[in-house]
């Protein structure tokens, strides 16, 4: 396949296969990403998706996201420049296909933080993609790190919540797990599942005790933040 052919909008192209980081918002995937290709620089090379949603504080254009407006997304959907895409939370997210080919990877492997709908789609497009699928250690920690962004209204994290309770159903049809208790480790599990023939069944019952719990901690914050907005004076913010 020559570099031309590699970059042509609509064809999923990967040197090697990337590796797919999937997981519930908070599972810490993005931080996971982050410290792997900043400590193997000529191994891993980050994905940046294209998205609609807003900038955070800090977030850079073209660094953490492409921001991008909704009839741009549109645009490079209809071109077929992505390699999947959804919308998560209300915007679209998406992969552009570039960030896939030889040219832009330069024989690094390209790391993927994406959601469930886009990681089905990589597994259907994409060959060779290796996925693994990240989890909180507990529902406590997570939802410490849901809210200590402090980016989200509550709205949005009772959002972010529902959209979790169908990603952790999906965590018993993946292969690889990694429960996320501290960023080194974590760091290694991730190495160490990528690198396995196939993964771990023998932790499939811890894995879904573990998916069970953080469900359940998620039905009750969502139920305790509903109850607290609507028990808070109106402000007019979000409207
Ligand atoms: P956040 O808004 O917190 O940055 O991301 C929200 C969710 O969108 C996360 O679960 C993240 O993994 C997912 N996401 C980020 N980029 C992509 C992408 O390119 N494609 C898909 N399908 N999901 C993405």
């Amino acid at each position: 396949m020559t570099p031309g052919e590699a970059s042509a909008p609509g064809r999923a192209w990967n040197a090697g296969g990337p590796l797919v980081l999937v997981g519930p918002s908070g599972a810490g995937k993005t931080t996971i990403a982050k410290r792997l290709v900043r400590s193997r620089p000529t191994q891993f090379v980050l994905s940046v998706s294209a998205t609609t949603r807003a900038p955070r504080a800090g977030e850079r254009n073209g660094r953490e996201y492409q921001f991008v407006s909704q009839s741009e997304f549109e645009a490079m959907i209809e071109g077929r420049w992505l390699a999947e895409w959804a919308r998560v939370h209300g915007c679209y997210y998406g992969t552009p296909l570039r960030n896939l080919t030889a040219d832009r990877c330069g024989g690094r492997t390209p790391v993927l933080d994406i959601d469930v709908q886009g990681a089905r789609q990589v597994a259907e497009r994409v060959q060779g993609a290796i996925q693994v699928f990240v989890l909180p250690p507990g529902p406590e920690q997570w939802l410490r790190r849901l809210t200590r962004r402090g980016t989200e209204t509550p709205e949005e994290i009772a959002r972010r919540l529902r959209t979790s309770l169908a990603e952790l159903d999906a965590a018993a049809s993946f292969e690889r797990v990694v429960v996320n208790r501290e960023l080194d480790q974590a760091v290694a599990d991730v190495l160490a599942a990528a690198g396995s023939a196939i993964a771990g069944s023998a932790v499939a019952a811890a894995v879904k005790s573990l998916c069970r719990r953080l469900r359940d901690g998620a039905r009750t914050e969502i139920v305790r933040l509903q109850t607290a907005t609507a028990a808070a004076p109106a402000s007019g913010a979000g409207t």
